[in-house]
């Protein structure tokens, strides 16, 4: 099966939604390729008790805030309800259970190659996220360990580390917010590079997403941005709130190695553990465009904008602030993808 469509989107998270957002009020034909068999992208997988760092209000794809108001934070589930009831409202053309291998080149446009069938395309916006490419550490004796390894991307609730001797690798949001579960009903310890840097308590994604935005805005008008306040990385949601009255944040540094039944400290100590859960990060999901040859040795690509810099009719929405401010969030996903919108129907009218 070959389709022809002006533009094809590769990617039904919320990036990808955003600019759908936007393509509906063009003259283009467009799909959405997603390879999930629900909507939500990366939300499906967050473990169940996740909470966003701003309330609804703030935590909104453009032309509908998600309900829930400005006192809360939303949990996974309603994040996923709002963007299941999105892609509704919208009428937005998600054809799902569709994973793209290859993005060729071909005439004037692409040929993008799915497990289900095949599109030509003048345009692509690859908005695939980073969810799928979860990122662990190449620490010594990784692979001779025998207790249980997960990554936060595969973690879902605490249940199976009930009294357990469970570590907590990594000092970010993540970490803590697992952290603050797991060590409920297991005997944890928290591994961070350095010493975790709270948010006071009435920091949260709303002051940050504030502050970036002066400093963006003066940035465009030639202004110099506003000195950056540091005052930490993790937000104090709730269930991290509440882990930090129990006594429960303290954190050390990291292992040197791991063995079969646990870890070395950097003094030689060696501790049994019998789980590590890795709380490390992601990296940009861009297999699919290998064919373009357009990405360099750090896996990212050389954009302006959005715009990939070595190929102009591709354009990367979502992944992180390298293809625009806040734009892996679903309040600053928006801006991108509106850019983004307005590039390519220039370009392709
Ligand atoms: P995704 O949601 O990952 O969507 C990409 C989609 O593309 C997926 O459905 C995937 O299956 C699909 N896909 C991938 N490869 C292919 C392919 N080759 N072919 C077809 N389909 C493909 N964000 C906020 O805005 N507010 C918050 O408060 C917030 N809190 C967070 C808290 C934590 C602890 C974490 C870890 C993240 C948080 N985030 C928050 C970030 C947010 O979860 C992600 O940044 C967001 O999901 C990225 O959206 P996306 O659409 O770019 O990618």
């Amino acid at each position: 099966m070959t389709e022809h469509v002006d533009v094809v989107v590769i990617g039904g998270g919320q990036a990808g939604l955003a600019v759908g957002y936007y393509l509906r009020r063009t003259p283009l034909s467009w799909v959405v390729l997603d390879a999930q068999d629900g909507p939500g992208g990366a939300w499906r997988h967050g473990w169940h008790g996740l909470r966003l760092f701003s309330p609804a209000r703030f935590s909104s794809l453009p032309g509908w805030v998600m309900p829930g108001g400005t006192d809360d934070y939303p949990s996974r589930a309603e994040v996923l309800d709002y963007l299941t009831a999105y892609e509704r409202r919208y009428e937005l053309p998600v054809r799902r259970l569709v994973r793209v291998d290859a993005v060729h080149r071909e005439g004037n446009g692409f040929r993008v190659v799915a497990d289900a069938g095949t599109w030509r395309t003048r345009a692509v916006v690859s908005a695939t996220g980073t969810w799928s490419r979860p990122f662990i550490p190449d620490v010594p004796g990784r692979d001779d360990f025998q207790g249980v390894q997960l990554h936060s991307a595969r973690y879902a609730t605490p249940d199976a580390f009930a009294g357990k001797r469970v570590l907590v690798v990594g000092g970010g949001n993540s970490g803590a917010q697992i952290l603050a579960e797991v060590s409920r009903v297991a005997d944890a310890t928290w591994v961070t590079l350095a010493e975790p840097a709270f948010l006071p308590d009435w920091v949260d994604g709303r002051y940050l997403f504030g502050q970036a935005t002066a400093a963006y805005r003066a940035l465009q008008e030639g202004r110099e941005p506003p000195p950056r306040v540091e005052l930490g990385d993790i937000v104090m949601v709730p269930p991290v709130r509440e882990a930090r009255d129990r006594g429960a944040l303290g954190s050390v540094r990291p292992f040197v190695r791991m063995t079969a039944g646990g870890v070395v400290w950097p003094d030689g100590r060696e501790e049994p553990v019998d789980a590590v859960i890795w709380c490390t990060g992601f990296r940009p999901a861009l297999d699919h465009l290998r064919p373009l040859d357009v990405t360099d040795a750090e896996g990212q690509i050389a954009v302006e904008g959005t715009r990939s810099v070595r190929e102009p009719r591709l354009w990367l929405v979502g992944y992180g602030n390298w293809t625009g401010f806040a734009s892996a969030t679903l309040i600053g996903v928006g801006r991108t993808a509106r850019a983004t919108v307005a590039e390519i129907a220039a370009e392709l009218a």
